[in-house]
């Protein structure tokens, strides 16, 4: 039987309503949640997913602040505007594109934002939160294919999860959730020996590799869940992930599609992040 098609376009509408009734309900306090965006230089996919962002959380309620700043911004002006955005009052949360121009160290970037308004997710002291399972900002994508996940049903506690990528941002966030799950994680990446083998015993599977079609569907176990979070063009130029869907949905229990899996739940997962800043704002507000 295929698999059934997790459809993360859904299920990022009922999050977004969600976090607008946060929003409608921060308004009885008085407050806007405030997102800063801000995009160095003129890389068109940069561009578009910042557009797309900024409309989705203007369309929640959220307050965007556009910062859009020339490709030869120095490493110090990209700093200064940090700096302002973490003592400005109205932001609850700053998102800095990447990638960023090669004078430019994101990583000095990133641990320039404060951790109170690090919606990414992606500052040292959120992953160290993550890693000691006591999260603080969790990263937008990995956040994203749980609550996938959970939409899927999926029985995490105990089950074998393989994840496939190792990035900062994506690969080894989704592994410290699943294990915050109670799933028996093992992580492969370009090392790995024999992919298809660990593939084969995965019941859980979350591929993060950038690599069009690379796990085939014959290796997918019979009845596993898959969240591809690949985002690529095929050779005829077609939007595919990184897992060979067609193939794979004959033995999947449920799979994501792209696009409209984990690419709508990542902006959505960014707006949630942002509410639950002015969240924290308010609260403190009261205290
Ligand atoms: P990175 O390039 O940072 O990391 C890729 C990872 O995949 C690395 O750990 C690499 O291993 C591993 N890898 C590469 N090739 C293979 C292979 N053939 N077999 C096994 N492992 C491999 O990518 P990201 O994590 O940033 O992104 C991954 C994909 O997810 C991309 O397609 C990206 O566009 C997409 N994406 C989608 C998002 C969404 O919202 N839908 C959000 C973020 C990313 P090694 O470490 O050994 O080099």
């Amino acid at each position: 039987m295929p698999a059934t098609i997790i459809d993360g376009k859904a299920l990022a509408e009922r999050v977004r309503a969600r976090v607008k009734t946060g929003v409608v309900d921060l308004a009885e306090q008085k407050l806007t949640p405030g997102l800063a965006v801000v995009l160095v230089g003129e890389d068109p996919a940069s561009a578009i997913y910042v557009r797309n962002k900024g409309a989705a959380a203007k369309e929640c309620g959220v307050q965007v602040f556009d910062h859009k700043l020339p490709a030869d911004t120095s490493q110090t002006d990209l700093l200064e505007l940090v700096a302002r955005l973490n003592e400005d009052p109205f932001v609850d949360g700053i998102l800095v594109q990447l990638p960023l121009p090669p004078q430019i160290d994101a990583k000095k970037i990133i641990a320039a934002i404060s951790p109170d308004k690090d919606v990414d997710g992606f500052h040292p002291i959120s992953a160290g939160l993550l890693a000691l399972g006591t999260p603080g900002f969790v990263p937008c994508t990995p956040k994203g294919c749980m609550a996938l996940l959970r939409e899927a049903n999926a029985e995490l506690r105990g089950a074998r999860a393989l994840v496939v990528g190792r990035s900062n941002i994506v690969g080894k966030p989704m592994g410290q959730l699943l294990l915050m799950a109670d799933a028996t994680v093992t992580m492969a990446h370009s090392r790995t020996a024999n992919l298809a083998e660990e593939v084969g015993r995965a019941q859980i599977l979350i591929v993060a590799i950038g690599r069009a079609k690379a796990i085939k569907g014959e290796w997918v176990r019979e009845g596993a869940i898959v969240i591809d979070v690949g985002m690529n063009r095929d050779d005829k130029g077609k939007l595919c992930g990184d897992v060979e869907f067609e193939t794979a949905r004959e033995r999947a229990g449920a799979i994501t599609p792209v696009p409209g899996g984990v690419g709508p739940m990542t902006i959505a997962m960014l707006l949630d992040n942002t509410l639950l800043s002015a969240q924290r704002r308010a609260q403190s507000a009261k205290t």
